[in-house]
């Protein structure tokens, strides 16, 4: 049996962080613990604290990867059950790291005990179109294990949640908005999106934002929510021709140079295979699709100015990319299990949770 609470601090230093693991308020199953009845004295032997908890049915004993911490100390009364956690560090568990990470920048703040019960009652309380609903309150239970559970806090979590399931999630390469050629010694330029059109990206049509894809090599999806999703630009935004400079600051890019650009690695070879075709259309052999040290890729793409190999977005204003991007860390970090529980199962769950 589980039930859940929530952090009530994070910490300022250190590695420990107070949740409130239980209350008496009715739960998701329709049962209610009493806080005051939740024993510890078999916890207290192993005061362990899980991964969503993994691996751990009472009876199986828990993958050590999945112990991200233990359980420091707890406060027990009417109204709720609270626990002190210390997170594990990152030399013994690189999970837990992220775990924490996830907590304290907000991302993760729901923790679920695991209980046998002892003790327990029926009550008869009014339900739907005045039927009666039976719940079941369990006025003394074991404690087994406490554990962080993937489920966002609010709105904004589940956002970027969603955001993070889709930087895991496969993106497309859109197809080419022109097969012209401009001429080769075109110089390249990142476009901006006033380069395209004078009106702002929430009011363009799918259509619209499909053809300003088409000048780029990757997008996470069709038609993409945000210009600064489009990455690796190589057409020019006034007729859509392909530029060769811009064809080979998306190559560098993408092999890696000046920090490479962040995309699935799953999509990196045909992206690779589009950017291949445009050297062959300018009758150029493509650099070989593998990993480069820095030297070669300095000597591959000795001339590009400093700025041409970034992946030519500009920063987003809708999220705070250095958090995004140190959640989609931590959430791959955290294994491609436990992410795609994250993806498929909890954020329906969540979204459902947080609507109700
Ligand atoms: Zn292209």
């Amino acid at each position: 049996m589980q039930v859940r609470g929530s952090v009530i601090r994070a910490p300022d230093k250190g590695r420990v962080v107070r949740f409130r693991a239980s209350t008496p308020a009715v739960d998701r199953h329709g049962t209610v613990v009493r806080p005051d009845g939740i024993r510890t004295d078999q916890f207290e032997k192993n005061p362990i604290f899980l991964w969503g908890h993994d691996g751990y049915g009472g009876l199986m004993k828990p993958d050590p990867e999945s112990v991200i911490g233990r359980v420091v100390g707890w406060e027990k009364g009417p109204e709720a059950f609270d626990v002190d956690v210390e997170f594990a560090p990152a030399e013994a568990n690189p999970k837990a790291e992220m775990a924490f990470r996830l907590v304290k920048s907000g991302f993760l703040n729901t923790v679920s005990i695991g209980f046998l019960p002892i003790k327990w009652h029926e009550e008869r309380v009014p339900g739907e179109a005045g039927a009666e609903e039976v719940r079941t309150v369990y006025d003394e239970v074991e404690l087994l294990e406490v554990s962080l559970v993937p489920v966002p806090s609010n709105p904004e979590a589940v956002a970027l949640v969603r955001d993070i399931a889709g930087a895991l999630l496969r993106g497309v390469v859109p197809s080419d908005v022109s097969e012209k050629k401009a001429p080769e010694d075109t110089p390249w330029k990142k476009p901006r999106l006033e380069d395209f059109t004078n009106k702002p990206w929430d009011e363009l049509t799918a259509a619209e934002k499909r053809h300003i894809a088409g000048h780029y090599a990757w997008a996470p999806k069709l038609p993409p929510e945000r210009f600064s999703d489009l990455k690796l630009p190589h057409h020019q935004p006034s007729d859509g021709a392909v530029v060769w400079n811009g064809v080979r600051a998306a190559m560098a890019a993408l092999l890696g140079a000046r920090g490479g650009v962040d995309i699935p690695d799953g999509d990196r070879r045909k992206v690779y295979n589009h950017l291949a075709r445009h050297y062959r259309q300018f009758e150029k052999d493509p650099p070989e699709f593998k990993a480069y040290t820095e030297a070669e890729l300095r000597q591959l793409f000795p001339d590009l100015a400093p700025d041409a190999a970034s992946d030519g977005a500009p920063p987003s204003d809708e999220a705070d990319p250095g958090a995004l991007e140190q959640a989609r860390e931590a959430v791959k970090a955290l294994g491609a299990k436990v992410a795609a529980k994250i993806v498929r199962g909890r954020i329906e769950a969540a979204l459902k949770e947080e609507s109700e």
